[in-house]
């Protein structure tokens, strides 16, 4: 069994989940092309906690942990099976490295793990688990978390970071929809180090990106990419979905770490 790729995948705002644009037919592609892993572990900023915790319920609920948004979004669900078993395992991988970390049998599935599997993997058929982000996760520590769980994808388990590759809710609330400039150029900083495979400028990209501190006025929802390039066996070769940008100011891209794919982008609607 050959090791599988990881993914950072950008979850945009909730509303991703029913209008999918071009990012969501590019993940739809992605999940034809990956295939069918055992299990699927997503690392959300949607879930902080004082050490790591993971899901350990046989069937997570969809939690709708966001406000505001079109009720319809509130009544979708994504009934992935859990796997207890694989919960355990995690737990003893992240312990032997040193990280505390213990089970959560009652936790469901944020929407940042539910609304990009929405489009990754539609049948909602294949067991999903997630691992918190504590809340003293910085750049490195997220990076260590990463390869904590990267001997899981040996075991074809697709380990997915989800955040956003821009973030500043208060300019999505705010804005008007018209382009900022500023997040295409912060996104273009961080794709050309993903294809460089440049790990440390990826590390220390909060402070060396174009607009760092405007495309992320907290760190959490840009953490989940250094998970995935963490997990990766090798960051190199990599792949990038980009999807534009949605709102505004939303950098829809997504990454594949340790695999180039050719993907057959179908039913493109431009958001
Ligand atoms: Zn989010």
């Amino acid at each position: 069994m050959s090791t599988l790729p990881s993914l950072f995948v950008t979850h945009g705002a909730p509303t991703f989940a029913t209008e999918p644009g071009l990012a969501g037919a590019q993940l739809r592609a992605l999940g034809r092309t990956l295939g069918r892993p055992q299990a699927i572990v997503v690392v959300s900023p949607h879930w902080m906690t004082r050490g790591v915790e993971i899901t350990a319920s046989p069937r997570p609920e969809t939690v709708h942990d966001f406000g505001g948004f079109p009720r319809g979004l509130y009544s979708l669900q994504y009934a992935a099976p859990g796997l207890p078993v694989l919960a355990s395992r995690i737990a003893q991988l992240l312990q032997s490295r040193g990280i505390a970390a213990s089970l959560d049998s009652r936790r469901g599935l944020d929407h940042g793990a539910w609304v990009p599997l929405m489009h990754l993997y539609p049948d909602a058929d294949i067991p999903v688990l997630q691992v918190s982000m504590p809340f003293d996760t910085d750049e490195a520590k997220a990076f260590e978390l990463g390869r904590a769980l990267a001997p899981l994808a040996e075991e074809d388990v697709l380990i997915v970071g989800s955040g956003s590759l821009t973030h500043n809710l208060f300019e999505f609330r705010m804005g008007d929809g018209t382009e900022a400039p500023y997040a295409r150029e912060f996104a273009a900083w961080i794709r050309d180090a993903v294809l460089d495979g440049d790990v440390e400028r990826l590390v220390q990209a909060l402070e060396r990106a174009p607009h760092a501190a405007r495309a992320h006025p907290t760190p959490e929802h840009f953490l989940p990419l250094l998970v995935a390039a963490g997990a990766a066996a090798a960051v190199l070769p990599a792949t990038v979905l980009n999807g534009g940008i949605r709102h505004g100011v939303l950098a829809m891209e997504s990454y594949v770490f340790g695999q180039r794919i050719a993907l057959e982008v179908e039913e493109v609607e431009h958001a």
